[in-house]
Parts: C-alpha cells; sequence; structure tokens
C-alpha cells in the first residue's frame, strides 16, 4: 500500500523527506556506526545534535535570549499540572479562558494548585471570544489559554492583553504553523506530535524571570527552574523524537520559515473552507471569524452521511476524518506536513460526496 493522506488530529503526518532522512540514518547515524536511538543521552555525539536541534528552534521562532526552551515529557496534559505548580504561588491565583476541552482540562487541572478565576467560558466553543469579552484580575499569577482549538476547530486571532499578567499559552496544535512573536508570553508549551515530530517529546519556552517559584511539592522532573539548569537532563529526555524535531526544523526553514508555513496554510485551508461555504451540503462547526488553519470542522446533513464520508474517503485513501467524539461531525487536521495535494484530494471528494447525496457537484 502506498501513503494514504493522514488527516489525524494528532500523532498526526510527518513531511516525508523528514521520514525519508531517519530512515536513511537510522542504523548508522552519520558514522557513527549506530542509531540516534542507541545513543547515550550525555555523549558527545548526542548533546551536538542535542544542542543544534534547540539552536534551530531558536533561529525559526526567533526566541528570545532571556527564554529558556525545555525539551520535556508527559505530553500537554501534564503541563497542566507543571504550569499552576511552577508559577501559581506567584500570587495564589490565575486567569483561565475556556474555549474548548483542553483548555477545559488545563482549567480543571489548574484548580487542585490554587485558586482559578474563569477569564470566559465560550461555550459552545464555536467561537473565539474578544479581548472585551475577558474577565481579567489584576492579581492573577498567569492568563492562560489555548491558541488553536483541534478539537473544536477553533483558533484566536489575537493575543490576549493582560498588562503585567503573563501570557501562558497551550500551543499543541498551532506551533510553528505561523510567525509568532514569543516576547509576548510568559510561557509557550506544546505536545510535539502534530507540527514538531512523534509524541512523546513536549516543548517548553519559558521567561527566565517565570523561573524560581515553583511550590515545594512540584516533582523534580517538573520544575522548569530545575530543567533549565539542567539543560532538560535531569532524567532522559526523549532523545529520538528531539533528533526528530531537528529533521522538522530543517523541513520548515529549507521551505522558508513560518511565513511560508502561515502561507501554505492558509493557500490549504482556504481550498476546504471554500468548498463548506459555497456547497452548501456541508455546515461549519466554528464561526468564520474563529476558524482553524490547522482542524477544519464540519458536518455533513445527518449523522448517517457523516459515517459514510468517512469509510467512502477512506477508502479513497483520505483517514482519519472523523471529528472528535465530543463533537462528531468530520475534522480534517491539515497540520505544515500535509500537503496542498492532499487538501485537494479532499476538495474534491467532498465536492463528489455532495453531489452523490444531494448536493451539488461543485464548489
Ligand atoms: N492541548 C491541545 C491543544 C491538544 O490538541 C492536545 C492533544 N490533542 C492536548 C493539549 C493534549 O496533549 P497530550 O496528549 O500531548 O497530553
Amino acid at each position: 500500500m502506498g501513503r494514504v493522506f493522514n488527516f489525524s488530529a494528532g500523532p498526526a503526518v510527518l513531511p516525508e523527506p523528514v521520514l525519508q532522512k531517519a530512515a536513511d540514518e537510522m542504523l548508522d547515524f552519520r558514522g557513527n556506526g549506530m542509531s540516534v536511538m542507541e545513543m547515550s543521552h550525555r555523549s558527545k555525539m548526542y548533546l551536538a545534535i542535542f544542542q543544534e536541534v534547540e539552536q534551530k528552534l531558536r533561529d525559526l521562532m526567533a526566541i528570545p535570549q532571556n527564554y529558556k526552551v525545555l525539551f520535556l515529557q508527559g505530553g500537554a496534559t501534564l503541563q497542566f499540572a507543571a504550569v499552576p505548580m511552577n508559577l501559581m504561588s506567584r500570587t495564589g491565583s490565575a486567569d483561565y479562558a475556556v474555549t474548548g476541552m483542553f483548555s477545559k482540562k488545563a482549567m480543571q487541572e489548574a484548580q487542585k494548585y490554587g485558586k482559578v478565576n474563569i477569564a470566559c467560558d465560550a461555550k459552545p466553543y464555536a467561537a473565539i471570544p474578544r479581548q472585551r469579552d475577558l474577565t481579567l484580575s489584576a492579581d492573577a499569577a498567569y492568563f492562560h489559554y489555548c491558541h488553536n482549538n483541534t478539537i473544536y476547530g477553533t483558533c484566536w486571532d489575537y493575543v490576549p492583553e493582560t498588562g503585567n499578567v503573563p501570557v501562558v499559552c497551550d500551543m499543541s496544535s498551532c506551533i510553528l504553523s505561523t510567525e509568532l512573536d514569543v516576547s509576548k508570553y510568559g510561557v509557550i508549551y506544546a505536545g510535539a506530535q502534530k507540527n514538531m515530530g512523534p509524541s512523546g517529546l513536549t516543548v517548553v519556552i519559558v521567561r527566565d524571570d517565570l523561573l524560581g517559584t515553583a511550590a515545594d511539592y512540584t516533582p523534580t522532573v517538573m520544575n522548569y527552574a530545575g530543567q533549565a539548569e539542567n539543560d532538560s537532563m535531569i532524567n532522559t529526555p526523549a532523545t529520538y523524537g528531539i533528533y526528530l524535531l531537528g529533521l522538522v526544523l530543517d523541513w520548515v526553514r529549507d521551505l522558508g520559515g513560518l511565513s511560508a508555513m502561515r502561507l501554505h496554510n492558509e493557500k490549504k485551508a482556504d481550498v476546504l473552507y471554500r468548498v463548506i461555504d459555497a456547497n452548501g451540503f456541508y455546515k461549519p462547526v466554528a464561526e468564520k471569524a474563529s476558524r482553524s488553519l490547522m482542524n477544519i470542522t464540519f458536518r455533513c446533513p445527518s449523522e448517517e452521511l457523516d459515517k459514510q464520508f468517512v469509510k467512502e474517503a477512506a477508502a479513497a485513501g483520505l483517514v482519519n476524518l472523523a471529528g472528535h467524539r465530543a463533537v462528531g461531525g468530520i475534522r480534517a487536521s491539515i497540520y505544515n506536513a500535509m500537503p496542498m495535494a492532499g487538501v485537494e484530494a479532499l476538495a474534491q471528494f467532498m465536492c463528489a460526496f455532495a453531489a452523490q447525496n444531494g448536493g451539488v457537484a461543485h464548489v
């Protein structure tokens, strides 16, 4: 079987040249006689890879010098706890914007460690609130939000203004998809398994002045200051995932960096949103002004047709299109590595499917 177009929300499609390079280097990494997977994390050869990957990430995202980059494990979900453990004690409370399932989970986790103020609850999560709709507290230790809501297919089109309160952001499903002003954030975190590489690696970018306020009970490996002092090597990091992130960063850089990624992502999303808007058969889940470029969510006229869509699409080599169980419908996740050819094939399929089931055949 050839490669399919994989619309999974994560772990997700990786760039084919990255997989090819990893395969080429699998048995013998550049004359070292072993796979990266087999290297000690403290060996000279591995440390060279590790340092190079951090520098590549800093260069690509233009991460200022006063930020530490941590390569951790435990997924974004562990960060739901690590963030309050590290930061909450600064004032004892934090603001949380709830715009979907993951930001709700983050908020609920934080409640175990201090007082949580709900800055907004944007139920039914089809739209992102405007700045004026946020209830902010001046004495919050931080403000937490999730930039791209993977499940609902919504995305913030601005960075909330919070005065002196540091902004903490879950960027799991949008990191590296567009340019970003890191200096607007106190902490950025992301599970790698969408735009960065395989699962098992979590990237945390934290501003220096936020280090050193962790609660005493914080587990050693979750303490940002401790990890920063030990170059993310208090214990064994996700060595192979970090190496793969390096290959992904090369791929992004060679294609023109984050601005080129954004253009590419805008074009891809536009192809699908056009079909959704013009066709009439499909109903979008997210409101227009809040649409994600990464996760395109929509419904067929009935649940039966949703199921049939997913089944027939899979038979046509377009896989993993079922919406999240909380939303239903269809979700096409089109991260950086999804080629335009995959999006065009899906758009064609959508038009044909609509025509066969009472809609129109064209955009
Ligand atoms: N936040 C967002 C925005 C996500 O999309 C996900 C995973 N799909 C998570 C958090 C949870 O991530 P993990 O599985 O890495 O803990």
